[in-house]
């Protein structure tokens, strides 16, 4: 006999087809609130271009810093002039028509119709009223299509009005670490071209030549630069928190170039890698850092040293090996080298980094892993990666004292790092109000340029000689 269902009970499949489609719904409704939210937050609501905010969020995402700079990614900024703008300010209706018409110019560069190759990579969004930036590969730009584009009259009540513009340009990684730094970095090109009047595609090409020109002189010399002695290094303190005391030195790797002057790490080490260069760079600094921290401890400081190491050195299955045998050259303990990698170190040879790095810290290296928190998948290096410190990128410092975002990200990254029995050292501390939220947060080592900016050999023996209270 089969039993009824009775008859005020629930078919299950009647509950389910609802329910299922109530959930579709809801996602949807989701979804129409969250692009809403994003739409209020991150576009101008007057061109519909990304906003500030926008702008932000778009550059980081398009642009993940890449601290070995060699991008060939562009920002232009775009300016009215500031004689043009004046003039519009006296009639709002006039001004607004005029910012809409260049938007749109731009927005259009954007959707291809004017530049074609280069509409997939551009990026474009408004950074003040008449100020604009856009982001896209050099390689693409078509200078002739920019200026056609932007400075064709614009029709104001019957009057043809030719816009004058400012235009710069910024290389993110080589003009600035932060998308804020490139826009600025653009914005004063943009003025010192206007000064110097040239005209917008000269003054383009200009500054695309001249980074060119700069590259190839950076491609090629690096060789040179390593064999006639044209590289040095500097070194900047780190503060251990609980003591006061300098515990280490960090060493950062310089070149003094003899047409360009000095060059930073961010413009070479990338061109190290391309043109082979890497193992005979990183055994440089190695061996130079050694042999600094061997007069540092004959002078009576007894400092641990941090060596910055690039990815590609890991793929020499002897790069510890190398590691131990010229710190028993230098006669030092194994326990004074510090070897600082970064996330991306484990990205192609995992298991090859994770051996190397093992098998230092058995010999009684130390571990950091420098510029946490700007790759990718950082919590799972966390779990792998053989590690002693974890070096908080100064992007989160920066802010720290009046973001309560970074203030979260910063506590939690120093709660999870101590969970696991690591070391917290913050980068880029600039100011006291810094120094007090990370010591309120329980942060173990500092450095920056509070305590001291990056100082060669005997100025750092000077400044050390000046801090006896600082003395480990
Ligand atoms: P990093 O290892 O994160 O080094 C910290 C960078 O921040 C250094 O820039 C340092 O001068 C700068 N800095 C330190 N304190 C402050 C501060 O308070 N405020 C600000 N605004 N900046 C601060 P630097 O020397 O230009 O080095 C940049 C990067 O180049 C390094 O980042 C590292 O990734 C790489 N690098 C430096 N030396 C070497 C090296 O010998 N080998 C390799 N492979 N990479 C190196
Ligand atoms: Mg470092
Ligand atoms: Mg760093």
């Amino acid at each position: 006999m089969t039993v009824k269902p009775e008859q005020n009970e629930l078919d299950p499949a009647a509950l389910t087809a609802p329910t299922a489609a109530m959930v579709k719904q809801l996602e949807a409704e989701k979804r129409d609130l969250q692009v809403a939210r994003n739409r209020a937050l991150f576009i101008d609501q007057d061109s519909g271009l990304l906003n500030r905010r926008g702008l932000a969020q778009a550059l980081k995402m398009r642009a993940p810093l890449d601290p070995t700079g060699g991008s060939t990614l562009a920002l232009i900024s775009v300016q009215l002039s500031r004689e043009q703008l004046h003039n519009l300010s006296a009639d709002p209706a006039t001004h607004h028509h005029v910012m809409n018409q260049l938007s749109q110019r731009l927005g259009r560069l954007c959707g291809g119709e004017l530049i074609g190759a280069w509409s997939d990579s551009l990026l474009v969004g408004i950074t003040g009223g008449f100020d604009w930036a856009a982001l896209t590969d050099e390689h693409h730009v078509r200078l002739d299509a920019i200026e056609h584009a932007l400075t064709d009259s614009i029709d104001v009540r019957g009057v043809r009005m030719r816009p004058q513009l400012r235009i710069g340009l910024a290389r993110p990684g080589l003009d600035g670490q932060l998308p804020g730094q490139w826009v600025s970095h653009a914005q004063s090109v943009a003025l010192n071209l206007a000064q110097q009047q040239l005209p917008l595609t000269e003054a383009l090409k200009d500054s695309l030549h001249a980074t060119a020109k700069r590259r190839k002189l950076i491609e090629t010399g690096l060789a040179r630069a390593l064999e006639q002695n044209e590289l040095t290094l500097m070194f900047q303190p780190v503060q251990d928190c609980a003591t006061g005391s300098i515990c280490s030195v960090e060493a950062l790797v310089r070149w003094s170039h003899p047409d360009l002057g000095l060059i930073y790490p961010v413009e070479f080490v990338n061109t190290a890698e391309d043109s082979g260069l890497t193992e005979a760079l990183g055994q440089w600094v190695l061996q130079h850092s050694l042999s600094a921290l061997r007069s540092l401890h004959e002078a009576g400081f007894a400092l641990r040293c941090s060596v910055n190491c690039s990815p590609r050195q890991f793929d020499n299955p002897l790069f510890a090996e190398h590691c131990l045998s010229s710190l028993s050259v230098a006669g030092l303990r194994a326990g004074w080298l510090e070897v600082e990698v970064t996330e991306s170190s484990a990205l192609g040879n995992a298991a090859a980094t994770i051996l190397s790095l093992q098998r230092l810290r058995e010999a009684g290296c130390s571990v950091a892993m420098d510029d946490f928190g700007t790759g990718y998948a950082t919590l799972n290096y966390l779990k792998n990666l053989p590690m002693d410190v974890l070096k908080v990128d100064r992007s989160f410092v920066t802010d720290i004292a009046h973001n309560p975002h970074s203030q979260k990200i910063v506590q939690a990254i120093i709660d999870l790092a101590h969970a696991l029995g690591l070391t917290v050292q913050a980068e880029g501390v600039e100011s006291t109000e810094q120094m007090d939220a990370l010591l309120a947060m329980g942060c173990d080592r500092m450095q920056g340029y509070l305590l001291s900016r990056p100082l060669p050999l005997q100025a750092l023996l000077d400044w050390l000689a000046d801090q006896p209270m600082r003395k480990a």
